[in-house]
């Protein structure tokens, strides 16, 4: 997983030293492994989860030696990442036809890049992909999608700049169906300065796609740059107050050491990590795997 590496550095160095000359797990090896976690981005109320956990190993097994500790805590970690009670796993709902995924985020996390990333994976899975535009605040949202469904080769559906988002859209998911598509992927403007603007003009994607498929969005999927620490934490306050967030993308992990984010966003909004981003190629995405993001986080 070379992809991962960056991510990682740091993290399991710094719990090394925080062991560094002790042999027992005791409170003052706990406090040193809250503010590794703190500052690895994990966030406070997961850290604390994750203390607690330990914590309890520690009183019911008496006596836990420093050199356990890193197996311990990936255990509690993937631990922690498999409870979520809404962790799903797969790519898309095939009973859905077509997938409707609604992409919401700030602009610059990589909002258009995991689209094409998307969309060039389920089509060499096989499936009729169309994109819908309906960022239509930014001329170079449209044009950079453009240029995404050109090399991926699957249509898009567009109008002009300043054209009704909602009634972009619309004609998305209508001319998906018209053309029995599989996945339909809609991307929306990211701006946050004004939240009311920003639900209202989300909810009203929502509606007007549902006059063609009655339970469409099936997956609003929120991205988020992993290398920007609190501000992602941030970020997902602000979307999943908007709407019904499902799932997460978490981009630029192959250039941070700031993969914590992952963990401590999907236990805080109980919100399943799906894909994570990690470099700028078509094929740089990747199915959310806890097991092996705690492993990478780790190396
Ligand atoms: P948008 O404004 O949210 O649509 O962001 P873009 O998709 O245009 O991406 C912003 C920048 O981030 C571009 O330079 C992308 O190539 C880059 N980017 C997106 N995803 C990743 C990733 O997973 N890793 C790295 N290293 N760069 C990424």
């Amino acid at each position: 997983d070379k992809g991962l590496e960056k991510s990682s550095q740091g993290f399991f160095d710094k719990i090394s030293k925080a062991v560094v000359g002790k042999s027992k797990v005791d409170d003052e090896v706990l406090d040193d492994l809250e503010e590794v976690l703190i500052a690895s981005d994990v966030g406070a109320s997961t850290t604390i989860k994750i203390i607690d956990r330990i914590e309890k190993r520690v009183a019911r097994d008496k006596f836990v030696g420093t050199d356990e500790l890193d197996v311990i805590l990936r255990e509690e970690i993937t631990g922690l990442l498999l409870d979520n009670p809404h962790a799903q796993t797969g790519n898309v709902d095939d009973t859905k036809k077509p997938y409707v995924i609604m992409v919401v985020g700030v602009n610059g996390v990589g909002k258009t890049t995991t689209i094409g990333k998307l969309a060039h994976q389920f089509k060499s899975e096989g499936k009729k992909v169309v994109l819908g535009a309906a960022d239509t605040f930014r001329a170079a949202a449209t044009e950079q999608l453009t240029i995404w469904s050109e090399r991926v080769g699957v249509p898009i559906v567009k109008q002009n700049m300043g054209s009704d988002p909602a009634s972009v859209a619309f004609d998305t998911v209508q001319s998906a169906v018209a053309n029995n598509a599989d996945v339909v992927i809609i991307d929306t403007a990211g701006r946050l300065h004004n939240k009311v603007n920003l639900m209202n003009e989300l909810s009203k994607i929502k509606r007007v796609m549902q006059k063609v498929i009655v339970d469409a969005p099936h997956e609003i999927l929120l991205v988020l740059d992993g290398s920007t620490g609190q501000n992602a934490f941030e970020q997902a306050k602000q979307f999943t107050a908007a709407t019904e967030v499902n799932a997460l993308a978490v981009t630029k992990l192959d250039g941070t050491a700031k993969g914590g984010v992952v963990i401590g966003i999907s236990e805080e909004f109980q919100i399943p990590v799906k894909y994570i981003g990690v470099g700028e190629k078509m094929t740089d995405l990747q199915l959310f795997n806890p097991a092996e993001f705690v492993d990478s986080f780790f190396k």
